[in-house]
């Protein structure tokens, strides 16, 4: 149940990410967030942990008593529009690939991987997200200037730009919570699903 999910939406109410209830709580009682309820009033820690627990409510123990969980809250000092973009960044490229080489497939530690054109950039290859994996230095090293299948290489699997909707660990599609509904239909649900290399 603390691993379960909540919606965090910035002052203005639009959905920023999904975080934990564990989390959740965390922002709650740090006041850095507010709890929002189904009629839209917002609770602190305090306010929000003297609401009682009504018998069919989800709720966490905390502290030797009830607490209703909260399924939406809203950070108080976050006003930034969510990111419609992955950041193609070298961490994000770490994420993707899952800090495992995409020849060999082998996991290894962030410094004990490269970042490898799969075309090279001597024969053009360009540095995006289809074009660039991670790589251990013996693939490295292995594969040169050349390209997968002169060096008779294979990757694991075809690099891609992220999804917005799956970069996360858990994904808006579905609603699980009927909570959430209001603030999801605020936005064009096509932003959440939509396929980042269409755009
Ligand atoms: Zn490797």
């Amino acid at each position: 149940m603390v691993n379960s999910a909540v919606l965090v939406v910035n002052r203005l109410y639009v959905p920023i990410h999904v975080t934990t209830v564990r989390r959740a709580f965390t922002l709650l009682y740090a006041g850095i967030a507010k709890a929002i309820d189904p009629q839209f009033q917002t609770f602190d820690f305090k306010s929000w942990a003297e609401l009682s627990v009504i018998a069919h409510e989800e709720k966490v123990g905390l502290v030797n008593r009830a607490i209703r969980i909260p399924r939406v809250i809203a950070l108080q000092t976050y006003d930034r529009i969510p990111r419609k973009h992955i950041r193609f960044s070298r961490i994000n490229i770490f994420l993707r690939d899952k800090n495992t080489c995409q020849y060999c497939g082998r996991h290894f530690s962030k410094g004990e991987l490269n970042i490898d054109h799969v075309i090279p950039r001597s024969r053009g290859g360009k540095t995006e997200w289809e074009n660039v994996v991670c790589s251990c230095f013996d693939c490295n090293r292995r594969k040169g200037g050349e390209t997968p299948g002169e060096a008779n290489m294979t990757l694991i699997a075809q690099p891609r730009k992220p999804q917005l909707a799956t970069w996360g660990r858990i994904s808006l599609r579905g609603c699980p919570y009927e909570e959430w509904r209001p603030f999801l239909s605020w936005i064009d649900a096509s932003y959440w699903n939509v396929e980042l290399s269409q755009e």
